[in-house]
Parts: structure tokens; sequence; C-alpha cells
């Protein structure tokens, strides 16, 4: 099976680059954040708040999350419950990151994940794809852009979505989560030593695609 790991910080276009990427090279497309999503809402339900005091491995033996592709897009699901939608608030961002932050969370996840790239040609982002997950990945990006430049591009995103929130708190939301993310113990956001470095800060949608397939063409032929 042939995997391209994708890794980066928040909004660096991650997910959309990622969508395209599989679907030109006609692999399944994996959201690792979603999955991360998912159990953030499910303690986030439970009344728990980023401090996660309390007995998480509990509520992990209690908790299912599954991804189904369903028309080719990947549904999340917990406790058999459609919450691809439910996920993608500010909220459940940051409950994604602090229970990231979880040893126990992130053995939970790791297994479905390898599973799936076992399984299938996949292009999977996350933060730790190409460090952790698939270490033996056949291509691996890091894909990164200014932060205020990706804080503009989730501003906007959000305001699509009728979530109208000022560029200051996206942006420092973004900071937050970043630093978060990178300087955790556990599987940290950082760049693979094999990974190839993509900076969207003054690319286009379209270029940075262009970019990131010339990485793959190079990185698979
Ligand atoms: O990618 P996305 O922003 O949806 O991820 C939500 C959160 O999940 C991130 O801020 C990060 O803390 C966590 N995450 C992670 N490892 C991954 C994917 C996401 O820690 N592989």
């Amino acid at each position: 099976m042939i995997n391209i790991a994708i890794d980066g910080p928040a909004g660096a276009g991650k997910s959309s680059l990622s969508r395209l990427l599989a679907k030109k090279l006609e692999y399944i497309y994996v959201d690792t954040g979603a999955l991360y999503r998912a159990v953030g809402l499910k303690f986030s339900r439970l009344g728990f708040d980023t401090n996660l005091s309390g007995d998480l491995d509990a509520v992990l033996a209690d908790t299912k999350v599954d991804i189904r592709f369903i028309g080719g897009e990947q549904r999340v699901f917990l406790d058999s419950e459609d919450v691809s939608d439910d996920i993608r608030t500010p909220v459940a961002s940051m409950m994604a990151s602090a229970v990231s932050a979880k040893p126990a969370v992130r053995a939970f996840l790791l297994d479905m994940q390898r599973q799936l790239a076992k399984t299938n040609n996949v292009v999977m982002d996350g933060r730790d794809i190409g460090t952790v997950v698939l270490p033996d990945a056949k291509v691996k990006i890091f894909l990164t852009a200014d932060v205020a430049v990706r804080a503009e591009r989730r501003r906007k995103e959000l305001a699509e979505k009728g979530q109208n929130l000022p560029f200051e708190e996206v942006l420092e939301d973004m900071k937050t989560r970043d630093y978060n993310d990178s300087h955790r113990e556990i599987a940290p956001l950082k760049q693979a030593d094999d990974a190839v470095l993509a900076d969207t800060t003054n690319l286009s949608f379209d270029e940075s695609l262009e970019l990131l397939l010339s990485i793959v063409k190079d990185g698979t032929r």
C-alpha cells in the first residue's frame, strides 16, 4: 500500500488539500483530526472542560469512534452517531487539542489509523502521521503557512459556515493550539526528518495543490 503522510499546524490547508490530493491519486483520504475531535466532543458532552480532570480511562472504555466512507467522503461516528458536523466548532477544536495531549487518547486512536493505512492507499493528515503513526510512509509532507495567514483562512472558512468570529479571536485560538500541539510531551507536532517542507503562505490553493502533487510525484517515482 502507498501511504502519504501530511502533517502541519492548524489552518495550513491540510484537510482541503489532502482531500483533493487523495481524489486525484484515487486514494482514501483520512482526516485524523476528526478522530481527536470526536473524542473531544465526547468529553465535552460529559461536562469535562479542557483541564480534563477525572477518570479518562473509564470514559474511553465506554467510547466508540469509527470512520466510514460514504460516497467517498469520510464521516466520523461517535458511539454510532454521525458527528461529522458537530465536531467543527471552536469549542470542539479546543477540546480536541486538550484530549490529544493525553497518552491514553493517542493510544486509543493509534491502531485504527495504522489499520486503515495497512489496507488502503491513503493520504492521511494530522500532526504526528510522519513521525509516529506511519513512520514508513512513502511520502511525508510538512505543510505550513504563516500563522496570520492560517488564521485568516480559518476565519473565512468559519464565516462561510455562518460562524462569524473576529480575526483576533481566531488568531489567538490558533496560536494557543499551535503552542499546545507542538509542546505536548507525547507525539508533538514536528516535521519528520525525512518530510518535505511545503510552505503555502504565498501560494493560492491551486498552487499549493500543484506543489503537493509534484512532491508526491517525486516521492513515488
Ligand atoms: O486537524 P484538526 O485541526 O482537525 O485537529 C484537531 C486537533 O486534534 C489538533 O489541534 C491536534 O491537537 C489534534 N490532532 C493530533 N494528532 C493528529 C491530528 C489531530 O494531536 N494526528
